[in-house]
């Protein structure tokens, strides 16, 4: 299960093993963390990124791929929650990243397409009436469109030229490239466990321990606590499949303005299809997330072959507006930046620009808005439901109940909980017949994570951490693995 632009293979960097010392650690090398990295780098800085996979193996390497300052219904979404100002900010953001794309990445991968948001019924035909005069307002040159080239009835539809299909693996180890060498460096394998703020910083790592004047945490979701930033936002997993046409696929980059989202594009005869969101740990057997994408494109397209299936998931904070600049207000050395909404091949370049330009001393207009000090009013009410919610997670769990002599006569890949007095045990089945027990109990905050079916992982429902099924962290904000129990027998 991997997206099309994780297949080229990719130039490896080592991992860290010996202490070194820097201007300036990043810490993650997705799009935000390289673009802030590369950026930082031409401004005279030394720079390492910390990297705990590979350069651009997380959200950016697995999502839609379109850079675009039109998405779906943002701006409507902004200007009711924070004002036509923060609107006005977040549309001049998205359009500049838009063309930092196009100057850090490689001319060849740009392509320029119009970008779309359509209704297929009355709602949605007001949704994208309001995001009209919404991204209008903004300042964005958006107009009413037909959107002919679908294969189905639109009712309504805003189109913004000149917007980008391009490649965000390519792009981001493009920008790695730039950035090795020179006084700069990439640690790949390597996870960041602990941070010492100081003078220097000291950060912690599964090899040696990196030091550096100024410490910049683009992990998505941010891995330590401080600045409680994992109460602030709430992690959506979504889907993606590649099926290969017989004939033409759409050339726009569009996407639906209500539900189900349906986001679209092309890649050569290809067309790729993403939606089906849902909060991370909240997928049901019954969900079939990858079965009702494909329903849908081959309902509306001649599919020759399904090529890819690959998901994801992106945070979106409760103000619904990303989150970028110093960690806590006090912070002169600590930035963070996540919150991306599904949008951060924008917002992380955006993201970049902005850190690139806190770190250097210099004035940035977006700087105030996007500061995760603001917590606007309009958000505490979701604060305090998602806060409530993720409190219940810490005494609830979904996957049917078993006793250690029941899991033998669990079915490859199904998964079982063994239940000890307060502790709980995931058991997996694998198709080799073989147990993988772990405790479930999430090592960030202690919730219990559920069973993903669709992806046979252990998934955290408050804050979004994931871990295989023998508890090895996928995505943060946890760093420590789930602890491993010793399998009862074997199944199947
Ligand atoms: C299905 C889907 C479709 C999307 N489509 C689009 C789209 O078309 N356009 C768009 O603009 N956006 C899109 N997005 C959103 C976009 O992909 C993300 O917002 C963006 O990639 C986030 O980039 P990032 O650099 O913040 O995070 P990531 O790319 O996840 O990078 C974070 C990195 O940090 C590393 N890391 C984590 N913890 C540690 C640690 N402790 N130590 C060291 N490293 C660590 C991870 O391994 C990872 O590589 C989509 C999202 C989804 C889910």
């Amino acid at each position: 299960m991997s997206s099309p632009w994780l297949e080229p293979p990719h130039a490896e960097h080592a991992p860290l093993r010996d202490p070194a010392s820097f201007d300036v650690a990043v810490i993650g090398g997705g799009i935000a963390g390289m673009t802030t990295a590369v950026l930082l780098k031409r401004s005279g800085a030394t720079v390492a990124v910390i990297e705990a996979d590979h350069v651009a193996s997380g959200a950016t390497g697995n999502n839609t791929a379109k850079a675009t300052a039109l998405q779906s219904t943002i701006y409507s979404t902004i200007r009711r929650n924070r004002g036509v100002e923060a609107a006005q900010v977040y549309a001049a953001a998205s359009a500049a990243a838009v063309e930092e794309i196009a100057r850090l990445g490689v001319p060849s991968e740009i392509q320029r397409r119009p970008a779309y948001t359509f209704a297929v019924d009355e709602s949605g035909s007001q949704a994208v009436e309001q995001e009209i005069d919404a991204a209008r307002e903004a300042g964005l040159p958006v107009v009413a469109d037909e959107l002919s080239e679908l294969p189905f009835p639109v009712t309504a539809a805003a189109r913004l030229d000149d917007q980008i299909a391009f490649d965000p693996v390519g792009h981001t180890r493009h920008l790695a490239s730039q950035l090795h060498g020179g006084g700069c460096a990439i640690y790949e394998r390597t996870r960041a466990l602990r941070l010492t703020e100081g003078s220097p910083c000291q950060i912690a790592t599964d090899g040696a321990t990196l030091t550096a004047d100024r410490v910049v945490v683009t992990t998505h979701a941010p891995v330590w606590d401080r600045g409680l930033y994992f109460a602030m936002l709430e992690a959506q997993r979504s889907y993606c499949v590649a099926a290969r046409l017989r004939e033409e696929p759409p050339r726009g980059l569009s996407i639906t303005a209500g539900e189900p989202t349906r986001s679209l594009r092309s890649r050569g005869d290809q067309l790729v299809v993403c939606g089906e969101g849902h909060q991370t740990g909240k997928l049901t057997s019954e969900d079939q997330p990858f079965s009702r994408l494909e329903a849908f494109a081959r309902e509306h397209w001649p599919i020759a072959e399904i090529t890819h299936r690959w998901s994801a998931q992106d945070l979106v904070p409760t103000d619904r507006f990303p989150m970028v600049g110093p960690y806590l207000p006090s912070s002169s050395r600590l930035f963070v930046a996540t919150g991306f909404m599904k949008w951060g091949l924008t917002g992380g370049t955006f993201a970049g620009k902005l850190l690139a330009d806190l770190l250097n001393g210099e004035e940035n207009p977006w700087a105030e808005a996007l500061s995760p000090a603001r917590l606007s009013p309009g958000s505490w009410p979701r604060l305090a439901w998602h806060n409530l919610r993720a409190g219940a997670y810490f005494v609830a769990d979904r996957v049917s109940p078993a006793t250690a002599t029941d899991v033998r006569e669990l079915k490859p890949g199904t998964a079982a909980v063994i239940r000890e007095g307060a502790e709980r045990t995931g058991v997996y089945c694998d198709h080799g017949g073989l147990l993988h027990c772990v405790s479930m109990r999430c090592t960030h905050l202690g919730c219990l994570v559920r069973f993903n079916e669709a992806e046979t992982t252990w998934d955290c429902p408050c804050h979004g951490s994931r871990f295989t099924v023998d508890g090895t962290v996928l995505e943060g904000p946890a760093v420590n693995p789930l602890p491993v129990k010793p399998p009862p027998q074997s199944c199947g």
